[in-house]
């Protein structure tokens, strides 16, 4: 990554004008420490709060929107078509079907330097349809996808706080280009690697991410968690009668169920961070044609890339193994990729401070009968919603790595200095991918939640374009600390391409139902307001067992 000095330069001498020498001092060679916060830069930053909290009704709206369109991977087109026309409402330039991926695009707004990048992830989970405000499962449509994971929010976040911040870029001429991008499939890691292979990263001086939480918090370096390769396998054989001429078949799915077998075998004797899981996405007809066709969908998840790369060979020769036991032929396909995230020093410390600054919503007693009614629920501790702010999170040496989930934001961190705000949108102690985890994200907790984190995002924004001395400094880190040993490989090949078809049909099969339930927000003030639903709506506590009272 080449760095551009005099782009630099050129963002120092506007501090200068702006904050005076106390500002600008920062070191053009090496790092200096951080100049403090002017009286100036906390003054815009009241601004954009107070301008957020105008905002509230329009980032309200936006989240409501999103949350009822319940887009899965590569489908979020409804979702796109609506972002898009509101950032070019405010005056963003638009580039679709960006990657080759028809939902994905980037909104780009200023000029010159520094550029920063904006990001936060806007698919759905499937299965996970959801009444939101109802502490049960109470799904809008049986079997559809919905937001339970809560990705509906981080878009009006970002866009929320861009428009606060551009509104004083462009009044007091402060150089800077705000750019924002869309986690299209993120829950199939499918889009941000192929971001990165188009260049959207290449000229972008900070990268500022940002996904729901239950608290707000952020940390730097490495964390726990995993890389992960997707991988299709599909088996071809032959079909025959299974019943009169079964010899003549040659059962693909024998293959898959093979395939299956020969991993839960070799699992004994996988590293302690990997974790594996598949799904059969296609195992036959019915019963009696024997399947020529069988394929299944395999996450294969690690903490490095060399690992990823060693346990994708193990899957390909399992694979090689069971095609080879029932005479079918597979192949295979790659359907998302994923670095193990490092994030920033620098650009974790920055966001964190503004945390502080923000604070965390205030709950109502209704946020919290939600709350403590879902873990109620799932029979979890009643603990309702956080009060405190977590700790900042420093790096996790690797081997005190055991695993979890994956995000491809790993992708971008590992090409320019990043790092994830979480923000407080959803209820502590949820399972993840569940339709629990709708619940709250279209209620005010999502709301409040949102509004609080958009202030974050606009605060930091703010000191990444009129402190330049945290922008030299974060690639001090990147370059010095981070990628010093190690550098980004992308875990897909010159020949994949993003696997934009994969539940096309699903939300073809869906979406007349789906669309009965749209927000209409020029009839009603919230979603829950058209649902009719009351919040919160949570089941009665049980009442308490009476005493045996003694003999
Ligand atoms: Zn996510």
């Amino acid at each position: 990554m080449i760095r551009s000095r005099t782009t630099r330069a050129a963002a120092t001498a506007l501090a200068l004008a702006l904050f005076g020498p106390a500002l600008a001092a920062g070191g053009q060679q090496t790092p200096t420490p951080a100049a403090p916060v002017t009286p100036k830069l906390e003054a815009y930053k009241r601004e954009t709060d107070a301008a957020v909290d105008r905002l509230k009704d329009f980032t309200q709206q936006m989240v409501d929107q999103v949350f009822s369109f319940a887009e899965p991977g590569f489908q979020e087109l409804e979702s796109a078509k609506y972002l898009t026309r509101i950032l070019e409402t405010h005056g963003f330039t638009i580039e679709r079907n960006y990657a080759g991926i028809p939902t994905a695009w980037v909104a780009t707004w200023g000029s010159g330097k520094p550029v920063i990048a904006i990001g936060s992830d806007l698919d759905c989970v499937p299965a996970s349809s959801q009444k939101p405000g109802v502490a049960y499962h109470e799904p809008l449509v049986e079997g559809a996808p919905g937001h339970g994971e809560g990705h509906n929010s981080g878009l009006p976040l970002s866009i929320t706080a861009a428009i606060a911040v551009k509104e004083i870029m462009a009044r007091d001429k402060i150089s800077g280009t705000l750019k924002i991008w869309p986690g299209i499939a993120e829950e199939m890691v499918g889009a941000k690697a192929f971001y990165v292979r188009a260049g959207l990263f290449k000229d972008v001086d900070i990268s500022l991410y940002s996904h729901v939480g239950q608290n707000f918090g952020t940390g730097w370096g490495s964390g726990t968690g995993t890389g992960l390769q997707g991988v299709r396998y599909t088996f071809t054989g032959e079909s025959a009668h299974s019943a009169s001429q079964p010899w003549r078949g040659r059962s693909a799915l024998d293959a898959v169920e093979l395939m299956d077998i020969g991993w839960n075998f070799q699992r004994e004797h996988l590293r302690l961070q990997q974790r594996s899981h598949y799904v059969i996405t296609d195992g036959g007809a019915q019963p009696n044609v024997v399947p020529s066709t069988a394929t299944v969908w395999y996450y294969l998840r690690e903490t490095d890339y060399e690992h990823i790369k060693e346990l994708r060979g193990i899957a390909d020769r399992i694979a090689g193994g069971a095609a080879q036991m029932t005479g079918t032929t597979v192949t295979t396909r790659l359907t998302g990729s994923a670095w193990l995230a490092h994030m920033n020093k620098t650009v974790a410390e920055t966001i964190y401070a503004n945390i502080e600054a923000v604070g965390l919503p205030t709950w109502d007693e209704a946020d919290q009968t939600l709350a403590k009614g879902l873990q109620r629920e799932l029979k979890q501790p009643e603990i309702g919603l956080p009060t405190t702010i977590q700790p900042l999170r420093g790096d996790i040496p690797p081997d005190q790595n055991y695993g979890g989930g994956s995000d491809d934001i790993g992708d971008i961190s590992w090409n320019v200095p990043t790092a994830t705000l979480n923000y407080p949108a959803n209820i502590p102690n949820l399972p993840g991918h569940h339709w629990a985890n709708a619940v709250a994200m279209a209620t005010p907790i999502a709301h409040k939640g949102t509004t609080a984190g958009a202030k974050v995002q606009a605060r930091t924004i703010l000191d990444f374009l009129l402190r330049p001395e945290l922008i030299e400094q974060a690639w001090t880190y990147f370059r010095d600390v981070q990628t010093k040993d190690r550098k980004y490989q992308p875990l897909i090949g010159p020949d994949d391409r993003p696997a934009i078809d994969i539940n096309a049909e699903l939300l073809t099969r869906l979406r007349p139902a789906m669309r009965t339930f749209y927000y209409d927000p020029t009839k009603y003030k919230t979603y829950l307001d058209q649902l009719g639903v009351k919040y919160p709506t949570v089941r009665p506590a049980p009442p308490i067992p009476p005493s045996n009272g003694g003999q």
